[in-house]
């Protein structure tokens, strides 16, 4: 049986708990240097913490869990001579993919420079302290991450499985009497193969990876305004085919019309990059320029389940993905627990509201089915966020645009970006510093492959 708490229009929200960032516009950076590009012939910065920066090294959009990792890594990597500002429009993050997410990282992907990611995410979680400080703590809960799925998806399962064990991943296979044995919570039937993993696998706690890369970037002298980027200014290149982008133009919280000049930029905007990769001329002109970012919202709902049935799965145990593809994880005494909606039912992105009756039909039939113990089960919360996601292959965009060169773009991790972002800064930051990505080589999910119509085949992936 369903048991709702309260009335079905009276269900209550629940968002994470966190506390908004202080809305000033400029960080104090004191000790910024000017930056010399070489052969430059004059300083191109002038960020002082008593004016608008007009004028910066990078400017990135965005100051989510992509662009604040990107700040902190840049600023680790060139320190005070390079001067980053990050725009960001929603302070509190209100909206913002990250604070929203749910958290999880695995090491179970199919595509060698994902499980490269996932691994570099838990060797940066274990370190959070030593790298990044311990005001805040990520709270990374290694408690695996389990995976069903039917007869007709055991061979792709195997072979992710396999390729996950070359590059040292802790994941087996479990066939569906190994499954039955080890989690007597499920009800085995249809399940055709398992994988497991136990080892650097679980989730975290988003708001505080961002919290601590914001902070860390700041306290390094990145510096963060709090504004709307609207448009960018291009200036015409001698004998070039594209103009070069150099300036962005953004409208501040006081709600006045701003330039800002850069040398790079990054975009990283989260669900909403596609839109506005469209006024940096991505998708709306002629040549290398007439490919468009694929990257929109897509609206996902999250229920929070207290589980009332007896001999269920315990607080301590894995996050688990059904063959139907509802997922659960344990939450402090609760669960929670999604599934993305079927395609020809994708949910308006106008707001944020989430749709109870989704939970009725697509996901409590799943849970009660998969794991008896949930027949009986109340919803104590919800909450919606936006999938940043990539309608061409699901995966993030990452590199620099091969029509300009100073803009890049990391964007479109579509729901399994959370546990890239410190890859993704620390990559990012690599590419615009040296010029190439020196840690993970990470050119696959370049924008060349939306050009040439390539997608990336990550499999474990829905
Ligand atoms: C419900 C849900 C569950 C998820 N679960 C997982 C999970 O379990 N594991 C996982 O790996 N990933 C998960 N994800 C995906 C993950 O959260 C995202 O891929 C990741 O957070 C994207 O980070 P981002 O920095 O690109 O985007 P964001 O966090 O959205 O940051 C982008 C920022 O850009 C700002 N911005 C946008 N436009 C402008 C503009 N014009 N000017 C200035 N600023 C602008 C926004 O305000 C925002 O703060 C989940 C996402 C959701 C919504």
């Amino acid at each position: 049986m369903l048991i709702f708490p309260l009335s079905r229009s009276g269900l209550a929200k629940f968002r994470p708990l966190h506390r908004p960032f202080s809305q000033k516009i400029i960080s104090q950076d004191k000790q910024t240097k000017p930056y010399r590009k070489p052969n430059s012939p004059a300083s191109p910065v002038s960020c002082t913490s008593d004016t608008f920066p007009t004028k910066c090294d990078v400017a990135i959009i965005g100051g989510g869990g992509m662009g604040s990792s990107t700040a902190y890594f840049l600023k680790k990597k060139a320190g005070r001579d390079l001067n980053v500002v990050v725009v960001e429009r929603d302070s509190a993050y209100k909206k913002a993919s990250t604070p929203l997410s749910a958290g999880c990282l695995r090491q179970q992907f199919t595509v060698e420079e994902n499980v490269l990611m996932s691994r570099f995410a838990a060797e940066f979680l274990h370190s959070f302290r030593s790298e990044i400080g311990d005001e805040v703590d990520p709270n990374f809960k290694s408690y695996g991450n389990l995976y069903m799925v039917d007869e007709k998806n055991a061979e792709r399962l195997a072979q992710g499985v396999a390729l996950q064990k070359q590059l040292g991943v802790k994941s087996d296979l479990l066939s569906n009497d190994q499954l039955k044995a080890k989690f007597p919570w499920i009800n085995p039937v249809g399940v055709g193969l398992a994988s497991y993993g136990c080892v650097d696998e679980g989730w975290f706690d988003p708001w505080a990876l961002l919290t601590g890369l914001r902070k860390k970037a700041q306290a390094l002298g990145a510096v963060y305004v709090d504004a709307e980027v609207i448009d960018f200014e291009f200036k015409s290149k001698d004998g070039a085919e594209y103009d070069a982008v150099d300036k962005i133009v953004v409208r501040t919280a006081k709600n006045e019309q701003r330039t800002i000049e850069f040398d790079k930029c990054l975009l990283s905007a989260g669900a909403f990059s596609g839109e506005l990769a469209k006024k940096a001329r991505i998708g709306t002109g002629t040549g290398l320029l007439s490919t468009s970012l694929p990257v929109e919202p897509k609206k996902r709902y999250i229920y929070v389940i207290n589980s009332q049935g007896q001999n269920g799965p315990p607080l301590t145990g894995p996050q688990v993905r059904d063959t139907s593809q509802v997922y659960f994880r344990p939450e402090g005494p609760n669960f929670i627990t999604s599934r993305s909606p079927p395609d020809d039912r994708e949910p308006s992105v106008d707001n944020l509201d989430v749709d109870l009756d989704f939970f009725d039909t697509d996901i409590w039939p799943h849970l009660a089915y998969r794991f008896p113990a949930f027949e009986s089960l109340k919803v104590v919360g919800s909450w919606a966020g936006y999938y940043d996601q990539n309608t061409f292959d699901q995966n993030g965009v990452i590199g620099k645009h091969p029509a300009y060169d100073n803009f890049y773009i990391a964007a479109g991790f579509s729901g399994h970006g959370i546990q890239k972002v410190p890859a993704v800064g620390r990559g990012m930051a690599e590419l615009i510093v040296d010029g190439r990505f020196k840690s993970i080589d990470l050119s696959i999910f370049g924008f060349e492959r939306l050009i040439e119509r390539r997608p990336v085949q990550e499999l474990a992936i829905a």
